[in-house]
Parts: C-alpha cells; structure tokens; sequence
C-alpha cells in the first residue's frame, strides 16, 4: 500500500479534468481525492502500488483532451486510511497560478444531443459540457467554478444539478451547464428595442429576416457580430455604407467544411485547422465563380472563412443553410460590442434587428486570425480560442512584469515565472472608447491573476496612448518603467517564442511604422539583436512622407516623395502623378523640399506602398495593408527575375523603382519582381552583414505569403536558418512578448 500526493499545474480547470481523475481511481480501486487549487489541481491517492503506477501512466495518456499538464510534483506520505475516493471542494484562497483556459468549439456529442428530437437539449442554442463551451469569456474569478462565472445567476434545475453532480455524466462539473428549463435563452429586438420573439421562435424569425436580406446583430460567445448574408450584394453593399468600411474583407462563416469547399481552394493543412476546437477564421484561396458576393472582399483573391463553434452558430447556419458575413460589431476602432444594452446604444444604426441572449460577457474575445504559410500556422489576430494561454519563455523572469504593447493592434501581456500570458486582441488605441477597453483588460487580468507588477514596459514613441499609460502607472506605482525601441521588440518576440537563448540572430524587421531611437519613423530595419541589445546594422535609406499621418494611407504620396527624391522635378509621367491635380504637385514638390510635415521613414511597409502607386494598383488606401494584400493576388511563381539595389550602410532603392518604371512588362511580371527584390534584399544584407547567425523574420509586413516563403525559399538554398512567428503575430500584436522578455536579462 502507498499514498501519494500530485499536484499538477497547467490547463487543467474547466476541462473535466477532475471527474476524469475521479472515474480513473475508481477504476483503479483508488481511494483519496481530488480538488481545484489556484495553482491547478491537487490529487491525493492511496491504494496498492502497482494500481497508482499505472495511475500515473494513465493520468498522462488518457486525460482529457483539452488538458495541458506543464508540471507535475509526486510526494509520498504516510498511509492514511481514505475511505473513499471523492472530489473536494475547491480551495480559492493563495497566490493564482492556474491557467484561465480559451473558449473552446462546441464538441460533437453536444452537437448530436442538439439535433436529437428526442434530447431535452433539441436545438438548445446553449449546449455545452465538459469538453467544451465558452470559458475566458464567462470567467469573473478564479477558480474556474460556477459562481465565479457569468453563469451563476442561472440557478439549475434538478436534472442540470443531477449531471453536474454525477461523476459518471460527461456533464459531470461542466460549469456552465444549462437546458431550456433553466439556462439561459435567446430573445430578438428591433434596433429600435421593440420585442419581437424569443427562443424557438426568435431563431426562426431571425433566419427569415437574413433570407430577406436584412442586416442582424447577434450576440455570440465573446461579443456581437454583424451578421447578412455573404451572397447578397445588396445586404453586403448596406452593411458597408452604415458602417463606412470601404474595403475590408469580411469574415465569412460556413455550415460546414463541405460549404467551404464549395467557395475556396483549400490545403489539407488548412483544413485541419478550420476544423480544430479553436475555430479560428482561416484566409484562404476563394473559388471563382460561386455566388459569394464580390463586395465580400473587394480585389482580392482570398476569404476568410469560418465554421460555427456555438451551439447557436450550428442552428444559425443550418436553417439559413448559405454562408453568412460574421464580422465584429462595433464602431471602427471601438472594441467589439459585448453587452445587450450597449448593443442597442452602439449597433442600432448598422443593424435592422438585433439578437441577444441573457448569458452575460464578462471578457470580450474577437474571433482570432490566421493564415498558413508554409504548413505553418501564422497568426494575424489571436485571440479566441488561443487567448489567454500563455507562451512558454525561453528563461525565467525574477520580476512581475506588465507590457503595454504599441499601438496598432494593441495586446498587453503580464509574465511571471517561465510565462507570459498575452492578452486577446484590444485593437488600435485610437477612440476612447478603446483606450479605456485597454485598461479594463490589464485591470482583469490583475484580477483573474492576482497580479501586481514590479516593473512595466512600453514602447518607445512618446505620443502612444499605452507609453504614456505606463509612465503614469511607473509613477503611481512606484515600480520601474522599461521603454524599448519598436522594432527591436518586434525581434526579442520572435526569439521567445522561437527559444532562444544567448546568441545573437540576424532579425529583419519591416512594418509599416515604430518609432526609432534618432526619432524617424523606423521600419525596414535589419538588426543584430540578442537580449541584452541590438544595433542597427542596415535598413532602407529614408524617404520623407509629405504630410505625414496622410501619407500613411496614401501611396501615391509616398511614391511621389520616392519620385522627387529620383528625378527632382522632372517627373516621368506614371499612374502616380494621374492620381494628383498638377497644382498638388507643385505644392507637394515644396512641402518636400522644405521638409515641412515630412518625417522621414525607412518603413518597408511604405516601399510596398510606393510600388503600388507607381504600378496603379492602388493610389488611396481603403485599410491598413491594403496594397500589399492585393499585390499579392498578382505573385506568379514562375517569374525569377527582380529589380537591382544597392546595399551599403543603408538599402538604397533607387535603381528598384528606376527599373519598375522604365521596363514594359506585364503587371504580374512587375509585382513578381518587385516581391522578389525584397527577399533577395533579404537574403543579400544578411549574406553582408549577417553571416552566421539564424536569420530572423518579424513586423507585419512579413504576412505578405508569396514574400516571406520567397524568403524561405531562397534560404534554403544558402542553408540559412530562417526564424518566423507561429505563437503570437508578426504584426504588432506580438510585440508584448518581446517586451516581457526583455525583463529576463
Ligand atoms: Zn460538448
Ligand atoms: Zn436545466
Ligand atoms: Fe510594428
């Protein structure tokens, strides 16, 4: 006989984690028992020793599929006579630790029960169980149990209670476990707040509606979505007028993977992750000729696509049978709307009705992002489904640290330990409304994590709403501030994540802005950094953008400051200029040379810019990346060709753009060229001036797939190691990474 204590720390609440320990000893003729801690989970057992061996074995390979376990610690104890085998209370009080777990997808049993007639749960737009449901976005505090949940004001009924207290019902601890009787239910308003169905009956009336093409708000897991119907133009067109979003793709979502199929060409790989309990929204190749409306995503040949991952989603698509537009509902720039009274206050002049349901959000969560390059997962928002696990560090942190992130894109993260567990997506701070979701973010995950910071860090530019957050805080907290360059945060993120340690990599940085030490605006950098420091050993050779701010969504702008800059005033007559009244270049030829509202930048995402203005792909932006994303609709493969350039202490682009406008080639042929001339720009600065070291890819540019697995391809052939982003973005969403990590040393 033995008796044994476990204490296991990770992912381990909220996944069934417990009845699975509690039917594993009873099997095994186990007595002791099994509770929650803040740091995980503690098992007691005691028995003969050859049944807890293979207890342990078992714990490891039969556990829940959701679990992750990070650590195990086994301590033997005197015999102690359990009687029984039972699942304790949870003890709350003591330092947090455990792991606050992702939404995850609805699971397959639920989905039959839910297309059961004969199931109590028959179209329950509710159903969930151990193995899945909402989680982070329904978590008050830790520990993860009911009345710390949005759902404890659902007090439920004897046959919910029933399940919830059996060990052998796969509902068995499912906190927010709930049925028709008890749980809670959907109701359908006007936008102007006028009542018009519930339940049954408002999900019917909803897919009416839709078929009618009208446009919806609906109230999903971790906020509203705006929602019609993906192949009517006019719906679509509506949708983008009231909510003034000139260009931007739509997510779509599908009933399921056979749809997809139907309306893009999609890999394997890229299959298994829209598949995958995570359910991000996956870009991928659409299909010509569907009945997806153009208006979706305007010029380019990608969608984003999506399958249901609520209960109600399934019912959702399943009636309405055609895939629907599912894109977060807020105003642009404001954070995803999550509450029902704010939805009618905020959506009711983009929506004719509005769904909600009762079940509150604690945690807004926007659908996450991804696409995948090379048979890699690349992630352009994460956030649901993946926040807010944390990301292994390559060391420990012997401080508390806060990161505040940049701007753009915003996510902050806190570390501690051997962790840094980054926040969902917030988005740009650019509205009040943002800013404040950003403090109410840091704020409840010092709360979900009892967490006080020793010291916090933020970027570099002086006029970030989140570097002058953090100077306050420093100040009112007393704690250190740490403000690191941009783009040298940009590569310490993709060395955590990758694991390094203590060398020193060759890190491309492009984007399209960071605030640099000399006070430009940096973004074609090319560093050696390791964690101690970096230097800047090349980047593109600065250009002005007249008028500044303006130039950012304006290529043609950037172009003509490219075009001054190569030939003075003797402009060739191209695209770019055709884009302007003759008087604005004259006036713009003296704001260039004066250098009036003009600061200077070496952002790889403005080249891209220029390139487009030059080869009429675009003159004005509709959204941030725009000319890039639709440049890459052109990349044809079987060109090798590119444009020269000079590498010295800094990229000189001149002879790139001379060459562009002066040879007669096809459209596809010149975008090939010009995407070829960035790779090899690439791979030739780092051959001068990197040698030796792992070559590293960071900053948003390097989500343009033909650029980053040309990059990759040409690598290859040099036998280059090349270090790319999978754990959290390259864009600034993963800059919070690097700020943590630079804690460590
Ligand atoms: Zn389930
Ligand atoms: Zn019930
Ligand atoms: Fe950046």
């Amino acid at each position: 006989m033995k008796r044994l204590k476990i204490h296991i720390t990770g992912a381990v609440q909220g996944v069934g984690f417990r009845p699975f320990v509690y039917n594993l000893a009873k099997r095994l003729n186990l007595n002791g028992y099994v509770t929650n801690d803040t740091h995980g989970v503690i098992i007691e057992i005691e028995g003969k020793e050859k049944n807890i061996n293979q207890f342990l074995i078992s714990l490891q390979t039969e556990k829940p599929p959701l679990a992750h376990i990070f650590s195990q610690e086994i301590e033997e104890l005197p015999l102690k006579e359990f009687k029984d085998f039972e699942i304790k209370k949870s003890k709350s009080k003591g330092k947090k630790e455990v792991f606050i777990l992702p939404d995850i997808s609805t699971c397959e049993e639920c989905l039959k029960e839910m297309n059961d007639p004969q199931n109590r749960r028959y179209r329950y737009p509710f159903i969930n169980c151990t193995n899945c449901g909402p989680r982070f976005t329904i978590i008050e505090k830790l520990p993860y149990d009911r009345p710390n949940t949005t759902m404890k004001k659902f007090k439920m009924c004897p046959q919910c209670e029933k399940e919830y207290k059996d060990p052998q019902d796969r509902r068995f601890h499912a906190q927010p476990n709930a049925c028709p009787v008890c749980g809670p239910h959907i109701s359908l308003f006007t936008s102007d707040k006028e009542f018009i169905s519930e339940k049954e009956k408002a999900l019917k009336d909803t897919v009416k509606l839709l078929k009618e093409g009208k446009i919806l708000a609906i109230k999903g897991v971790g906020g509203f979505h705006l929602v019609c119907d993906a192949t009517n133009n006019k719906a679509i067109k509506t949708l983008r007028e009231r909510k003034k979003r000139g260009e931007k793709p739509f997510a779509v979502m599908f009933k399921d993977i056979n749809q997809i199929k139907e309306y893009a060409d999609i890999t394997d790989f890229e299959e298994a992750i829209i598949v995958s309990p995570e359910k991000p929204v996956v870009v991928v190749k659409s299909k010509n000729n569907t009945d997806l409306s153009k208006e979706v995503a305007p010029y380019l040949d990608r969608i984003g696509v999506f399958l249901p991952y609520s209960p109600l989603h399934h019912l959702l698509l399943n009636d309405f049978g055609k895939p629907l537009i599912m894109t977060s509902a807020n105003l642009s720039d404001e954070p995803i709307v999550k509450d029902n009274e704010k939805a009618f206050e905020k959506l009711s002049i983009f929506t004719d009705y509005i769904l909600v349901h009762n079940r509150d959000i604690k945690n807004r969560v926007d659908d996450s992002v991804v696409r995948i390059i090379d048979k890699k997962i690349s992630f352009i928002r994460r956030s649901r489904g993946y926040a807010p696990l944390p990301v292994k560090l390559p060391f420990k942190l012997d401080k508390k640290v806060l990161a505040v992130g940049g701007h753009q894109k915003n996510t902050v993260a806190i570390g501690f330990d051997d962790k840094a567990f980054l926040s969902q997506h917030i988005g740009d701070l650019q509205t009040i409304d943002a800013c404040k979701n950003f403090e109410e973010v840091i704020h409840s995950f010092f709360e979900l994590y009892d967490f006080k910071p020793q010291i916090v860090v933020s970027d570099l530019h002086p006029r970030y709403y989140s570097t002058n957050w953090a100077k306050k805080f420093s100040n009112e907290n007393n704690i250190p501030l740490i403000q690191i360059q941009h783009h040298y945060a940009h590569a310490l993120s993709l060395m955590a994540e990758n694991g390094i340690k203590d060398e020193p990599i060759f890190a491309v940085c492009w984007d399209g802005t960071g605030y640099g030490e000399d006070g430009n605006l940096w973004g074609g950098e090319f560093l050696i950094a390791d964690y101690k420091g970096y230097e800047r050993v090349c980047y593109f050779n600065y250009f002005k953008l007249i008028g500044g701010e303006k130039a950012i969504k304006e290529p043609r702008r950037v172009a003509l400051s490219i075009l001054f800059e190569i030939f003075g005033k003797d402009l060739p007559y191209i695209p770019t200029l055709k884009a302007f009244k003759e008087k604005e270049i004259d006036l713009f030829y003296k704001t260039w040379e004066k250098g009036l509202n003009s600061p200077l930048s070496s952002s790889a995402g403005r080249i891209f810019d220029a390139a487009a203005s030059i080869l009429n792909i675009r003159q004005i932006l509709s959204y941030e990346g725009q000319s890039g994303m639709i440049m890459e609709n052109f990349y044809n493969w079987n060109v090798k060709d590119y444009y020269p350039f000079e590498i010295n202490d800094v990229i000189n682009w001149e002879p790139i753009f001379r060459e562009m406008i002066n040879d007669n080639l096809d459209i596809e042929t010149k975008i090939s060229k010009f995407i070829n001339t960035l790779a090899y720009i690439v791979i030739e600065t780092y051959k001068k001036k990197g040698k030796g070291l792992k070559l590293g890819l960071s900053g948003g540019v390097f989500q343009n797939k033909p650029l980053i697995k040309k990059i990759i391809q040409l690598a290859e052939k040099e036998k280059i190691t090349v270090l790319t982003h999978k754990k959290v973005p390259s864009n600034d969403g993963g800059l919070s990474l690097g700020q943590i990590i630079i804690c460590a040393k």
